[in-house]
């Protein structure tokens, strides 16, 4: 799958998220529901990572169904994962971390986790795919 900009959208984010302290898995399971509530989710399962790279998106595969995994337990890692669940339902065959998913994270970011729309303004030429 296409995946040309990941690189910029890390570098995007460590702008407008700067560095979060983790939750407790308790407060990162309420975040995760909120948000879910709040969006109308109900096909996507939230389990953590304890070694590995980084957080996880896998898609539902024969029956399994959708999961997020993750690996550093703050707010924007989990709506970082959630928003490739919001595209790929949308369309499979949209790019991981394209102008879709740029759009839909940074919309996300300012709804629940305040991030100020006028710091996000980069964002315009992620989300124009340049
Ligand atoms: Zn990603």
């Amino acid at each position: 799958m296409r995946d040309y900009q990941r690189s910029a959208v890390y570098r995007f984010e460590s702008g407008f998220a700067p560095a979060e302290p983790q939750m407790d898995k308790r407060e990162a399971r309420q975040f995760f529901k909120h948000v879910c509530q709040s969006m109308g989710i109900t096909d996507l399962a939230m389990g953590f990572r304890s070694g590995g790279a980084c957080s996880y998106y896998f898609p539902e595969d024969n029956g399994k169904p959708a999961t997020i995994k993750i690996l550093w337990r703050s707010r924007h890692s989990i709506l970082h994962e959630i928003a490739h669940h919001v595209i790929h339902k949308q369309n499979p065959n949209l790019p991981d971390h394209g102008p879709e998913f740029v759009a839909t994270l940074v919309a996300m970011a300012i709804v629940f986790n305040g991030a100020n729309p006028l710091t996000v303004r980069e964002m315009g030429d992620l989300i124009r795919g340049r």
